[in-house]
């Protein structure tokens, strides 16, 4: 049984697609949690352009429904990692901005195109968890996706502002 040598310390993952807190932060998120941090994760799309992969889940693009399948396995990751999880001004405020080129970097609602509200919102949130520690993307997104690389900038605003 491991000790939970850091109750007490408050970590904040902010990321911008349901799966990114488990692909780039699953394991260290479960760690500190299972040591006792208290962990919360900060989505801020769900992630509606993401590609599906599989003829079963095929439908759930055409019909514009990949948002909220994808906040639900989020929130069943979330669960399994033991971190709490916050949608970023509720599911759906958001949208996925899409790659560079596509209909979705256009949308009014894509995150691209509203990073000062999405730094309003974020230091709101991190004035009340009050992080010892945030983790997020570097400033190339990981593979530069768009939401990826808006996530960086929106927190290193958020966090030297508050
Ligand atoms: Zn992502």
């Amino acid at each position: 049984m491991r000790t939970k040598d850091l109750a007490g310390y408050r970590v904040v993952a902010v990321h911008a697609h349901p799966d990114d807190e488990t692909l780039f932060t699953g394991g260290t998120l479960a760690t500190l949690a299972a040591r006792g941090a208290q962990v919360t994760v900060i989505t801020l799309t769900l992630g509606e352009d993401g590609e599906v992969i599989g003829a079963p889940y095929q439908g759930l693009a055409e019909h514009h429904q990949l948002g909220g399948f994808r906040a639900r396995e989020l929130a069943c990751a979330l669960s399994a990692l033991g971190v709490e999880g916050i949608q970023l001004g509720g599911f759906g405020h958001f949208h996925d901005s899409g790659m560079v080129g596509s209909p979705s970097h256009d949308n009014p609602r894509a995150l691209v195109n509203r990073l000062d509200e999405a730094v309003d919102l974020l230091r709101a949130e991190l004035d009340v968890l009050q992080p010892h520690a945030i983790l997020t993307y570097g400033p190339d997104g990981g593979y530069n996706h768009p939401d990826h690389v808006a996530v960086h900038r929106v927190v290193e605003k958020a966090a030297s502002a508050s």
